[in-house]
């Protein structure tokens, strides 16, 4: 039963001594650290872990959400494949409402065009299969934990009328970005789920270099708390180290195979990313042996690079943990997830989502 016998991981008895464990690790200065997951922050705001923090200690989302991310030319030429030159395009749900200069994908699929929602790569395969008369074009966004699943469908000999319109990003040259941007880091959550494919070993580079801690942590509640203990615990130490809160999931090097597909299908090259602007070497390109199936050259094409930002959104802010969602004079207004204005209000991923889902600045 789960009153008598609570899973381990949600035990509130457990999280009541982490809390006060906290209380004594954190220092007397104010302490901001970043995750830069969305499902942390679903997990932080849903379990209310901010109450059981320290007030001195915040925490921030920083460029987790790969929708929020997708840059406004790639949405934009997404946009046009699907509506002027005719494909079936292929890509998450999420990706539909995002704002492009002039439409989003939902908007151009009321206009007549074939957009399709997927929940992988494989799946936009088996369309290009069932379509063979079609172009078919995955989008294909997301960090290190969908690059594999593309990468895989891209080796393994796709059909001839299947592409990707490839726009998958690197979260350390990401970290890297937000820290030479925003000096108030004081540590890092890292992702467990990106972790997993990278391994802990990945952010060594980065804690050296900018001697920030950096600890991988899981989703449930206790592994959060868990890991910004671990945080505040280096920070007090004056120790700047990656540590792994997740070892049930995450190795020192990740996960081998994913790897070797990412290599074999990806170079990494220069990205822009919404809100950011360009991070040099944080994009996978489709390598040149497999540009047959990289839409980018199949349909020479350009799209608008359009207006990064509507006015008055703070996503830039948001996504470099400069600022929570509550600090726009537009969430909750004229900003919602039935009406979003800006991307961190559009993705289950984007911190102003999760906010307003869980009622304003969650801090109980
Ligand atoms: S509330 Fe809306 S407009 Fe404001 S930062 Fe978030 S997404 Fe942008």
């Amino acid at each position: 039963m789960w009153e008598s016998d609570p899973f381990r991981l949600r035990d509130p008895a457990r999280a009541e001594k982490l809390s006060r464990a906290l209380a004594q690790l954190a220092p007397k200065r104010p302490v901001k650290i970043v995750h830069v997951c969305g499902t942390h922050e679903a997990a932080i705001a849903e379990s209310g872990l901010r109450a059981l923090l320290p007030k001195r200690v915040e925490i921030y989302e920083g460029p987790g959400c790969p929708v929020c991310v997708t840059s406004t030319a790639d949405i934009n030429l997404a946009v046009k494949l699907a509506l002027e030159v005719g494909v079936i395009l292929c890509t998450f749900g999420d990706m539909l409402r995002v704002p492009g200069t002039e439409l989003t994908l939902e908007e151009a699929k009321a206009e007549g065009a074939d957009v399709r929602v997927v929940l992988s790569a494989a799946d936009a395969v088996r369309t290009a299969r069932e379509n063979p008369h079609r172009e078919v074009v995955f989008f294909a966004v997301g960090f290190e934990t969908t690059a594999p699943g593309t990468a895989a469908v891209l080796l393994d000999r796709p059909p001839d009328n299947f592409s990707v319109l490839c726009s998958h990003k690197l979260i350390p040259p990401a970290l890297e970005a937000l820290l030479r941007e925003n000096t108030e880091v004081d540590g890092f959550l890292a992702p467990g789920h990106v972790s997993t494919v990278i391994g802990a070993d990945a952010y060594q580079e980065l804690a050296d270099k900018f001697h920030v801690p950096v600890v991988v942590g899981g989703f449930e509640p206790l592994d959060i708390l868990y890991a910004i203990a671990l945080v505040l615990k280096q920070l007090r130490e004056g120790r700047a180290e990656v540590e792994n809160a997740y070892p049930r999931a995450v190795r020192p090097g990740g996960n081998a195979r994913a790897k070797e597909l990412m290599d074999e299908a990806f170079q990494v090259m220069d990205a822009s990313w919404r809100g950011i602007g360009t991070i040099p070497a944080s994009g996978l390109g489709i390598r040149a042996e497999l540009s047959r199936f990289d839409a980018r050259k199949r349909f020479a094409i350009q799209a608008a690079p359009g207006e990064e930002e509507p006015p008055g959104c703070l996503c830039p802010d948001v996504i470099m943990a400069k600022a929570v969602p509550t600090d726009c004079p537009l969430f909750g207004t004229a900003c919602t997830p039935l009406s979003p204005v800006g991307p961190c209000m559009v993705g289950t991923e984007g911190a102003c989502s999760i906010w307003y889902r869980y009622g304003e600045r969650p801090r109980l």
